[in-house]
């Protein structure tokens, strides 16, 4: 068997692992330990044509993590004898430390919490992942494959919000995007399938999270996620972009305290604010249903997502000077035909095209679903975050 790296994603009450091969992209072995805390768990681990699946509380990450390295040893790969070079650790933020991955030491996992007062959701999660598998896993070196890092290099003019200076330099405000790591992979990956490194590239990751970001020759220079993920593209759960006086409006006349506020933009906006749904499917489903309000709005949400997503498209060419590729990835991107022709159909008056064939096919391979006459070509390249932290973990060991 060839080197392999096991990636790791910790949040706050999960741990999602997967075993892969970087050389070929092969995902060995994969799981996730859900509900952690809570009174009851669930584990699952696949491998081959198993899956177990156990529903036991699991009372931290430790017992959670022990209880992977156990289901390793006993369904198997053994890892002692997978050749685990690399364990890569997801990281939501990076903030202005870390322009690519990182050997995590002592002092690395020190910027990791220093930086909890920016993500505080996420890295705090991301460190209890990262010290029991330091503690379980201590032969190995350990590497963190940060979200932002892609986006270290953005231009000031892109990265600094128009805020007072000092204001923001004290509370270390500025645009540092996130879904880097899928942003640079699929864009790596369209250049590296069209045979050229001088492209101007639109990459949309349209997950339940969504973000936006425009690529000049292998160079970020726009991203649509900001200071955290909340800014940008209509998302499931996200409002995205919104003036930020409706905080001090619902502040003042509605008494909204700022948790409220964070739990209302976050996590009951965007699709599901706007449907009662967060899941594109469901949505799709209710704007094909009966005539009727929940067909109205589901109709609405649909044309705000496309609207803000061309929105994007327009300013991001300019900011470019001319777009070469228009990439569609993620659960969203990948999948739904029929989001990619509503885009794209707004695009028509520049030029646009797409051929209805290519577009319908199913598949899971990287393809062009323009037709040869479009002024842009359009692709679909599945990403794969777990590949590219691997492979980012590869490189420094
Ligand atoms: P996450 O951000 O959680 O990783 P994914 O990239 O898995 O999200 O994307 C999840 C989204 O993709 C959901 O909104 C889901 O409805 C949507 N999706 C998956 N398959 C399809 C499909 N065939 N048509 C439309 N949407 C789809």
């Amino acid at each position: 068997m060839s080197q392999t790296v096991l990636v790791i994603n910790s949040g706050s009450s999960s741990i999602k692992y997967q075993l892969i091969d970087p050389a070929t992209g092969d995902g060995i072995a994969k799981g996730l330990v859900e509900k952690i805390g809570e009174s009851e768990g669930h584990i699952q681990h696949k491998y081959g044509d198993a899956i177990v699946d156990l529903h036991e509380p699991v009372a931290d990450h430790e017992a959670g993590m022990r209880e992977v390295l156990r289901l390793f040893d006993e369904v198997g790969p053994n890892l002692a004898e997978s050749h685990v070079v690399a364990v890569g650790h997801r990281i939501v933020q990076g903030g202005k430390y870390f322009d690519g991955p990182a050997l995590i030491t002592d002092e690395v996992r020190g910027l990791i919490q220093e930086l909890c007062a920016l993500a505080p959701l996420h890295n705090p999660a991301h460190l209890k992942g990262i010290d029991v598998a330091r503690e379980l896993m201590s032969d190995i070196p350990h590497v963190a494959v940060f979200d932002t890092a892609f986006f270290r290099q953005l231009p000031e003019a892109t990265a600094t919000y128009a805020l007072d200076r000092a204001t923001a330099e004290k509370f270390s405000v500025r645009r540092y995007g996130a879904h880097g790591t899928s942003h640079q992979f699929v864009s790596t990956r369209v250049g590296e399938l069209l045979g050229r490194s001088d492209l101007r590239q639109i990459v949309l990751h349209l997950g339940n999270g969504a973000s936006v970001s425009a690529v000049d020759a292998g160079r970020a220079i726009d991203t649509s996620m900001g200071l955290t993920p909340l800014e940008g593209l209509v998302m499931g759960t996200r409002t995205g972009d919104i003036d930020p006086a409706v905080v001090f409006h619902l502040r003042r006349q509605g008494g909204m305290l700022v948790d409220e506020l964070d739990d209302l933009f976050n996590k009951k906006s965007g699709l599901k604010g706007l449907t009662g749904n967060n899941d594109m499917r469901a949505v799709r489903l209710m704007a094909e249903g009966p005539k009727g309000a929940e067909r109205d709005r589901a109709r609405l949400a649909l044309d705000i997502v496309v609207t803000r997503i061309v929105k994007y498209i327009g300013s991001y060419t300019a900011e470019l000077g001319g777009l070469d590729v228009l990439t569609f990835t993620a659960g969203i991107g990948e999948n739904d035909a029929d989001l990619r022709r509503e885009v794209c159909e707004r695009l028509a008056p520049f030029g646009v095209s797409i051929d209805a064939d290519a577009n319908a096919a199913r598949s899971d391979e990287a393809r062009t679903i323009s037709t040869d006459d479009s002024t842009v070509r359009v692709m679909v390249v599945p990403t794969n975050e777990e590949l590219a932290i691997a492979r980012q973990a590869l490189t420094l060991v």
